[in-house]
């Protein structure tokens, strides 16, 4: 367990090890209790904008061909209105509402009603009933680990229906990608909205709870730390893994379809974009037990950030590269190509060797070897809401010695890898990569704030022994 009070595990003591006797963690290390002018700020400029931008980046595909600047230009110079950018654009049909309410019914009845098979017969996968982190109030979730089996299962079906039973065609996510998006859009408001009311009257664990008096912001972080219907249905693992993640791959098989079809082969480039994003797809759900200890499940509060974003903003906007390439179907030369492949695949060793790295270091409480020696670390402790005292461990070897977040910096390799892979006609498939510097940059400082607070001393030991965030000598 990621930071599991182990009264009966004997410490591993290490030469390097420090030991911290005061603690300077405060109970509750989770999301803000009050909201600063800043943030607040930015809550309402996202809770205005970010469904526009996603509208407006899709839009420019379907109208503009993905020239970002074209419906501006056309608007600043009369040659279009925005009511007339607004009547081009495809309304909700009911073709895609049905098509959206069996994807969503499928992934929920695969993640409910399946319990997980990959594990007992792919060795090494850690799949099933799982722990998560204690929480803020000192509560340990159990979870079903079962995503894997349902990208499997997905894309079997889809493989299936694409080479035999012919009961749809594979361009139909792209063919109905629009009004698809109006469908994701009131789902993510719904699940959104139910969340925040449930946080106020029927909440999972009311101790995980944090309000903090003003609306916006509890409607953005969250109010739940882990909302759940029933024992299993967790909303953050659900929501964040599938649809989104699931689909992430099925949408760029269905653009690469679209490609084929209008233009009559498959590019390099759009290869490149399915091989580099299925890698980290199914990685993700090979890891699916290690994702419990990251951010989103350990510390993010489940609200509009997780569900709207889960349901509209990734699957859209982590997915223009391959809508991109519908309209420009890019054939890269040999060493552009070869380039972009190395530095994904180099982006995804740094990315997967550190997340395991630490993963491994907080499974084994340290008595583990990292680049073949006996690692260095730094003894931490905090307090649970409850006043249990818990104790854990940093990790100081590795790549968590060289920087304190550089498994971000692996994940922004390969962001810029899909992003190359488009060729440098356009600035919108750009937009991953600028996103991700911002999001990596913004959870650093987040996330450093919060062990700061959790950790105390301990945090600040760590970092006087790894100076450095993301780039040693830069930040
Ligand atoms: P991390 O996996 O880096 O987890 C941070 C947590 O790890 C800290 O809060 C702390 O938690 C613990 N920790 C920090 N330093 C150490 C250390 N030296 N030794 C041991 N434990 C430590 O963060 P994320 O959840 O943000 O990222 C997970 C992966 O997911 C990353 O590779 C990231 O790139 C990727 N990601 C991708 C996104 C996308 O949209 N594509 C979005 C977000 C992340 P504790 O309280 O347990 O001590």
């Amino acid at each position: 367990m990621a930071a599991k009070s182990q009264p009966n595990v004997p410490k591993a003591k290490s030469i390097d090890s420090v030991t911290n006797d005061r603690t300077a963690s405060q109970g509750q290390w989770g999301r803000a209790w009050e909201v600063d002018w800043f943030s607040l700020g930015s809550i309402i400029f996202l809770l205005l904008c970010a469904p526009f931008i996603v509208y407006y980046f899709i839009m420019a595909c379907d109208q503009y061909s993905c020239a970002l600047t074209g419906p501006v230009v056309d608007i600043a110079t009369g040659r279009a209105r925005l009511s007339d950018i607004w009547a081009k654009t495809p309304p909700i049909t009911r073709k895609a509402a049905q098509l959206y309410t069996l994807w969503v019914t499928f992934q929920v009845l695969l993640y409910t009603s399946l319990p997980d098979f990959c594990h007992k017969f792919l060795p090494g996968y850690v799949g099933g009933i799982q722990e998560g982190a204690v929480t803020p109030a000192g509560v340990v979730n159990k979870y079903q680990i079962n995503g894997l089996q349902a990208w499997l299962l997905t894309h079997l079906l889809w493989f299936a229906n694409a080479h035999l039973l012919s009961w749809f065609s594979p361009t139909i996510i792209f063919d109905n990608w629009i009004p698809l998006l109006w469908c994701a859009n009131i789902l993510g408001y719904a699940v959104s909205t139910f969340a925040m009311v449930k946080g106020y009257f029927f909440p999972t664990s009311a101790r995980d709870c944090k309000f903090t008096g003003n609306f916006f912001y509890n409607y953005m972080m969250g109010v739940e730390f882990n909302p759940r219907i029933g024992k299993w249905f967790d909303f953050k693992l659900f929501f964040n893994g599938r649809p989104g993640i699931v689909a992430w791959t099925l949408i760029n098989l269905s653009f690469a379809a679209k490609q084929r079809e209008l233009h009559g082969h498959v590019t390099n480039a759009m290869v490149l974009v399915n091989v580099l994003q299925a890698i980290y797809v199914i990685d993700f759900f090979w890891n699916e037990t290690w994702y419990l200890k990251t951010i989103d499940i350990c510390h993010d509060h489940f609200g509009w950030y997780l569900g709207w974003g889960d349901c509209v903003w990734l699957p859209y906007l982590y997915t223009l590269q391959g809508l991109y390439l519908v309209y420009h179907p890019v054939q890269l030369s040999t060493p552009h190509a070869v380039g972009v492949l190395l530095l994904g695949l180099v982006g995804y060793y740094i990315f997967r060797v550190a997340n395991h790295q630490k993963d491994l270091f907080r499974r084994t409480d340290g008595r583990c070897l990292i680049w073949g020696k006996k690692p260095k670390v730094i003894e931490c402790s905090y307090t649970s809401a409850d006043g249990q005292r818990h104790h854990s461990k940093l990790l100081v070897s590795g790549f968590w010695g060289v920087a304190r977040h550089f498994n971000y910096v692996g994940d922004l390799m390969g962001s810029l890898a899909y992003c190359l892979a488009c060729g440098g006609g356009h600035l919108l498939p750009y937009f991953y990569i600028i996103y991700m510097a911002i999001l990596l940059t913004h959870r650093c400082l987040r996330d450093e704030h919060r062990c700061a607070s959790k950790y105390g001393r301990d945090w600040e030991r760590y970092t006087a022994a790894v100076p450095y965030r993301l780039l040693p000598g830069i930040f």
